[in-house]
């Protein structure tokens, strides 16, 4: 059977195009808006020989020529979403619209200055994880350039700028935690959103520490859901999985969701000083592929610095430049 290419959202004016990318996730969304400015592609899917060829079915099948797409949205600078941007505008010519804070991160992980594949291992190291885990990571990171390249030009938007796209007026909504300057996008008359990965459905987004990028991403996140909290909306249309109607209700429960792994994490940090490398295994488990690792990683650490953040935690080094260890600061509270 032919592989569905496109949904067509007609009441909210969105085609939904899957694109295909690693596991697990298998899919990211990228949307399409028709109006007399042009089509707008949001979220153009990472760079491979197969995303290059569904892109090209996907226009036949719509009787798209490259040249009708005027403008290129990036909620944020992830391989899955950012990847194919650049290749689409030399296809195209059309504009790539991401926000500043998004696009020094795609070169702060990818740029040819990069220094993450030593920053990161470094910094998982003194957090206590294995050198079977650490000598997999340049590797694993090394990946994903082909996937980003090249970069695109950008047009940098801000809050204050609204952005046309199918003939209709979007606001940004810019939040950080999964990834620093994601891009949301709310249309007021139809009250539709458009998250990225700053709202999933059913999927917890990953809240990410990356060396030299944001000091609290998850303290980050949780602002990102406030705000974003405050739209009312009907349907929102995510980067991964299906367009949903229970944003609010999401929002809440992805608040929630943090409050109790953090109160975990206390709680373990009660019984004795741990490394975030055990406090990483005994929350997400061992049997995760290096990719999977590396998330659990960041964001284990990212609730960890959280704790200090609040007070709750201390973090304690061995020896100057040493291992570091995490150690609960209040008294465990027992319900009896
Ligand atoms: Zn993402
Ligand atoms: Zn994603």
């Amino acid at each position: 059977m032919k592989p569905v290419r496109f949904q067509s959202w007609a009441e909210a004016g969105v085609i939904q195009v899957p694109i295909s990318m690693a596991p697990p996730l298998k899919k990211v969304n990228s949307y399409m808006l028709r109006g007399s400015e042009g089509i707008t592609v949001i979220d153009p899917g990472p760079r491979t020989e197969e995303t290059e060829k569904e892109w090209k079915e996907v226009w036949r099948e719509l009787r798209i020529q490259p040249a009708d797409i005027t403008s290129i949205v990036i909620t944020h600078h992830h391989p899955d979403h950012f990847g194919l941007a650049g290749y689409l505008q030399s296809l195209t010519q059309a504009r790539v619209y991401m926000s500043e804070r998004a696009y020094e991160e795609a070169e702060r992980m990818w740029g040819s200055g990069s220094v993450v594949n030593e920053a990161l291992p470094a910094l998982f190291q003194r957090h206590g994880m294995p050198a079977d885990w650490l000598n997999q990571l340049p590797q694993h990171m090394r990946g994903f350039i082909s996937q980003v390249k090249p970069f695109p030009e950008i047009t940098p938007v801000t809050e204050d700028s609204s952005i046309l796209m199918g003939g209709r007026r979007w606001e940004p909504i810019i939040s950080g935690g999964h990834a620093p300057g994601h891009m949301s996008f709310y249309e007021r008359s139809k009250k539709i959103m458009i998250c990225g990965d700053a709202v999933l459905p059913q999927i917890s987004p990953n809240i990410s520490l990356v060396p030299d990028s944001e000091s609290d991403p998850l303290q980050s996140f949780i602002e990102g859901l406030r705000r974003l909290g405050r739209y009312d909306v009907n349907t929102a249309f995510p980067g991964h999985r299906s367009p949903f109607d229970y944003f609010n209700e999401r929002v809440r429960l992805l608040t929630q969701h943090h409050e109790q792994r953090l109160q975990r994490m206390e709680q373990l940090l009660q019984e004795e000083p741990l490394t975030g490398f055990q406090i990483c295994s005994t929350v997400f488990g061992t049997k995760l592929g290096i990719h999977q690792m590396r998330f659990a990683m960041s964001e284990t650490l990212a609730h960890l610095l959280e704790l200090v953040r609040q007070g709750r935690a201390a973090m304690e080094e061995k020896d100057t430049g040493g291992e570091i260890r995490f150690r609960a600061l209040q008294q465990s509270y027992k319900i009896l």
